[in-house]
């Protein structure tokens, strides 16, 4: 066992070993100049939509280019309600805003930390009702319809996808799939007892490929997946300034492109996504068997015989998450809180009238999660001094009590 820092992630391993092939890429840009658009682009997003089983993929600037874009190709408009989760990044609720709608939420589940589908019918049952003439579910409170769900794919594992589809065909709205965490996550249907990957599922899905992000780009990327051909061209124009062909415009648009070094740069290290993700599953494996006996004081990541997770991140629960963490830094382990807010209370969204006890599975969640060093190279030596140091922080804290 050493005593080297570990960190929470790392990026730099994975890109040595990918250089010359990442240098290659530069090179053929910098020969075409082809930095926006073309070849490199239209490969990657074939090659994106052939991995997650879906028809299209649309690469844009950013997941929160993509959430966006997928969010208004998808009808959502100025007026709206959008309904997600609390526990999530914000850029899942600026997308529904910057759509033009009212984010609103349901809590999650407390076991998957996804969206909770019961909660989510109830909302629609006891807050809403029916306009006949419009086909739409209606906001009592406000008014306003309730036009799309968008469900998270926290920590790389999918929520309880068949649930929320079935509520979105009873009651009208469409489900936009928040996947940036998720790229390669399945979810076993019940309705076609099948695996179906993320992205395939909802009306559309987002990805990011921020750095971090179990496919990474080397700077800012996203991209849209959808089987809806006409949502597919609708994001098309969003991205591009609303362009069907150069300088004519049939729609007011973005500037919300994926650049093409990135794309080049994304297919290579797609080629490696799959192997990763199971490398990743190993890493969790293991961290599960090294926790066994320690479940009381350790709460571990819960995978449903429906998920198979691609460990975006390894999310425990502890009663101290303050001093743990402190722990860990002191012996120089690297950790993460995703997220340390939930996003009813966060000062941005102090104007929506949201409370304190609103969300309660949420709200306790933020305060006791902790993300455990999680990338495909971390190492079974380096899995047990992190759990080792986990068992003494938290032994010593529980007897101190
Ligand atoms: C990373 C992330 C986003 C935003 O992606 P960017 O590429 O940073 O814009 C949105 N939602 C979730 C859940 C994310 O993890």
């Amino acid at each position: 066992m050493t005593d080297e820092n570990i960190p929470f992630l790392d990026l730099v391993t994975v890109h040595r070993e990918l250089q010359d092939e990442l240098v290659e890429v530069l090179t053929t840009a910098l020969k075409s100049a082809g930095f926006i658009g073309g070849l490199m682009v239209q490969g990657f997003e074939e090659d994106f939509a052939r991995f997650c089983e879906a028809r299209f993929c649309v690469g844009v600037g950013s997941g929160t280019d993509a959430l966006r874009f997928a969010l208004i190709a998808a009808g959502v408009k100025s007026g709206d309600i959008v309904i997600t989760v609390p526990n999530t990044f914000i850029a899942t609720t600026e997308a529904i805003s910057q759509a033009g709608a009212q984010p609103d939420f349901v809590d999650i589940d407390p076991r998957t930390y996804a969206m909770d589908h019961e909660k989510l019918r109830e909302y629609l049952e006891r807050k809403c009702r029916w306009n006949t003439k419009t086909g739409q579910v209606i906001h009592n409170a406000t008014g306003k319809p309730i036009t799309a769900v968008v469900p998270v794919h926290l920590y790389g594992q999918m929520a309880d996808m068949d649930a929320i589809l079935d509520l979105a065909t009873q009651y009208n709205f469409k489900v936009v799939e928040d996947a940036c965490q998720a790229q390669g996550a399945e979810y076993f249907s019940q309705k076609d007892n099948r695996w179906h990957k993320a992205g395939s599922m909802g009306h559309a899905a987002a990805f990011s490929f921020y750095p971090g992000k179990n496919l990474g780009a080397c700077g800012e990327a996203g991209a849209i997946t959808t089987n809806d051909e006409q949502l597919a061209h609708m994001c098309r124009l969003l991205r591009d300034h609303g362009q069907s062909k150069k300088y004519f415009h049939d729609i007011e648009g973005y500037n919300g492109r994926l650049d093409a070094i990135q794309a080049g740069f994304l297919r290579v290290k797609l080629q490696h996504l799959a192997k990763w993700n199971e490398q990743r599953r190993e890493v969790a494996e293991r961290y599960n068997k090294l926790f066994a006996g320690a479940e009381e004081i350790v709460t571990l990541p819960h995978q449903p015989g429906w998920a198979r997770s691609v460990y975006h991140l390894y999310v425990v629960q502890v009663e101290d998450r303050v001093g743990l963490q402190k722990h860990l830094s002191d012996v120089g382990i690297g950790t993460g809180i995703h997220y340390p807010v939930a996003l009813h209370l966060t000062k941005a969204y102090e104007g929506l009238g949201f409370h304190r006890g609103d969300f309660p599975i949420t709200e306790k969640l933020v305060a006791q999660i902790l993300s455990l060093p999680m990338f495909p190279g971390l190492t079974f030596d380096q899995q047990v001094r992190v759990v080792g140091e986990i068992q003494k922080a938290v032994s010593t804290s529980t007897q101190s009590r």
